[in-house]
């Protein structure tokens, strides 16, 4: 099954994805994650990209319809995608309908992970990865521990160069202009569920995987 995974930024969609994958062995496609990996390419194309993530705005849909493009028709991952921070905009969701259909394939279920603004500030302000085993932490509420490669010696805490105040607050209203009209189209279809992601962490996958189970069975 293929699954999208919605919230607000800060809203743990990465964290949650990251069990999602091992419970379920889906493939998490992090359409973040694929412009961070042009953006460390340094190029020009990266450079601009930087540029529209540090503005807090959306990458235009070309772009990001082509990178999804390139996940979709592997045949490795197939029918097992958790879409992460894609569709962004209404217009994303038509176009990955349409690409969905020309691999035979759809979407099952709709996940939206709803929290409050002034939670997910900390939680984006305190948010730090390991280098090592790319592993996300939080510096307030889930303190880095030991990497899953066990070579902390060796890591560095990252944090993101669009996780600071100023960003944060343009990221959540392109959120609430761009993103949020999109949780009616997959309620329209009758596929959306909401999760309380004010709840633990563990307490909010143990709800995704009761809902994923019932739909999978
Ligand atoms: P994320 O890691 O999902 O929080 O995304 C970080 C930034 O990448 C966003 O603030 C956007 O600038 C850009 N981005 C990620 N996904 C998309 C998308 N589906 N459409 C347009 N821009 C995106």
């Amino acid at each position: 099954m293929n699954l999208v995974i919605f919230g607000p930024p800060g809203a743990g969609k990465g964290t949650q994805s990251a069990k999602l994958v091992k419970e379920f062995n889906l493939f998490q496609l992090s359409t973040g994650d694929l412009l961070r990996e042009e953006v460390s390419k340094k190029n020009d194309f990266g450079n601009k990209i930087e540029e529209i993530m540090k503005s807090g705005g959306l990458v235009s849909d070309e772009i990001i319809n082509n990178l999804i493009e390139n996940k979709i028709s592997n045949p490795e991952y197939k029918n097992r995608i958790i879409f992460d921070g894609f569709p962004r905009n209404l217009d994303q969701a038509k176009s990955l309908d349409n690409l969905l259909k020309k691999y035979n394939q759809q979407i099952s279920l709709a996940l939206n992970l709803k929290v409050d603004n002034q939670i997910l500030v900390k939680r984006i302000t305190g948010r730090v990865t390991c280098s090592v085993c790319n592993k996300t932490f939080n510096i307030f509420f889930d303190p880095p521990k030991t990497c899953d490669l066990k070579d902390c010696g060796q890591r560095k805490l990252i944090t993101r160069s669009d996780d600071n105040e100023d960003t944060i607050v343009k990221r959540l209203k392109t959120y609430d202009e761009k993103t949020f009209p999109v949780l009616d189209y997959y309620l329209k279809k009758g596929i959306m569920k909401n999760i309380d992601g004010m709840q633990d962490i563990n307490a909010i996958s143990d709800q995704l995987f009761t809902i994923i189970g019932a739909v999978r069975s």
